[in-house]
């Protein structure tokens, strides 16, 4: 994780994704050589555009669900390749589903034949609407595996058994990381994760949408944080079973809404937008928040950006994203 650490030839899939482009921008800051293979599928090449000249980045553009060349051969792959937000959980439950299964199936296959060591990025959603709180990574979870969320809460449980089926049966080299709630530049306003749903809508003046009663909590982390987990990870001795990257501090919904608006009110000089709330979301957890002690003993590692901080960084970044568009003549 130094200077010094070897490099290493690295496959992102998903790379051109919210964690995959920041994932890319410090993998090659670190020396590495990187290949991306994205669909596009739920981003835009322009999130690439700063690697283009890069002689140590290239791009593939395919789907994961389909065989891997053997002329993508490397050392090192980070698995992320995945529609996360809820918005397509019922718009392509079917296409989910396939990514999470043959997409996976696909990586641990070329990553068999290439001796290379895979880090999938499995998801804190396997805990479901979790009983008990915190969860830590021997808890298993309250999933319905039919409902809503099923397509990625179940997929990536079956992506976890198949890194789990490939180490024992294959030997391959896995890691799992389960991510928690993840935020920060790069994450549009239209993903619909709650984050920058609340920072595009308080951006424009419109009212921030509280699904539910306000009072359901997560634990935001800070996207640069959640990338150098995964990286401890990937690089880690550890050969034990999946690990929780993820902040421990525990916000109310309620609560971000109050801190964006206040943010952004104070950033942009506009009246504070109001907060109003709807129904809230079938089989969404109302209680989140990760044991990281596993990450903390055999990484060193924890999420220390403070909220306030993450969300200044996210809101400067949409705050350009709109100027750049010219929608800041809104303002
Ligand atoms: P994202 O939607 O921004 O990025 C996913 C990327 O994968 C996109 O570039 C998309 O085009 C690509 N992709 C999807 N299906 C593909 C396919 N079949 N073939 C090729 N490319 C495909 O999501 P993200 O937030 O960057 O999440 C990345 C990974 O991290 C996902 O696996 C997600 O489940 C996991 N994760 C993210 C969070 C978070 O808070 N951001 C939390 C938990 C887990």
């Amino acid at each position: 994780m130094n200077g010094i650490s070897p490099k290493h030839r690295v496959l992102v899939t998903g790379g051109a994704g919210f964690l995959g482009s920041r994932l890319v921008s410090s993998l090659l800051r670190r020396g590495h050589e990187v290949i991306v293979l994205d669909n596009f599928c739920t981003s835009f090449p322009s999130s690439l555009a700063e690697f283009q000249d890069n002689p140590a980045f290239s791009f593939v553009q395919a789907n994961v669900t389909e065989p891997l060349s053997d002329s993508l051969k490397v050392s090192r792959i980070y698995h992320l390749a995945c529609p996360a937000s809820p918005v397509l959980f019922t718009q392509q439950p079917l296409e989910i589903l396939d990514t999470c299964y043959q997409g996976t199936r696909n990586i641990l296959e070329a990553a068999h034949r290439w001796g290379a060591r895979v880090l999938l990025a499995s998801t804190s959603e396997v805990y479901g609407q979790a009983e008990r709180n915190p969860q830590d990574e021997k808890y298993r979870g309250n999933v319905n595996c039919f409902g809503p969320r099923a397509c990625y809460d179940e997929g990536k449980r079956v992506a976890e058994a198949l890194a789990y089926a490939y180490r024992t049966q294959r030997s391959l080299e896995i890691r799992i990381a389960r991510i928690f709630n993840t935020y920060g530049p790069g994450m549009h306003a239209s993903d619909g994760r709650v984050v920058c749903s609340f920072v595009g809508a308080a951006i424009e003046g419109k009212d921030l949408i509280i699904k539910g009663d306000g009072k359901s909590t997560r634990c935001f982390q800070f996207v640069d944080d959640c990338i150098t987990g995964l990286e401890s990870l990937m690089e880690s001795n550890w050969s034990g079973g999946p690990v929780n990257i993820g902040s421990e501090k525990e916000t109310t919904v309620y609560e971000l809404a109050e801190a964006v608006i206040n943010a952004v009110s104070a950033l942009t000089g506009r009246p504070k937008a109001r907060i109003v709330y709807s129904e809230a979301l079938p089989d969404d957890p109302v209680q989140r928040r990760p044991n990281c002690t596993l990450a903390r003993k055999i990484l060193g590692w924890e999420a220390r950006t403070p909220l306030s901080e993450g969300l200044s960084h996210t809101i400067d970044w949409h705050l350009n994203l709109y100027f750049i568009r010219d929608y800041r003549i809104k303002l």
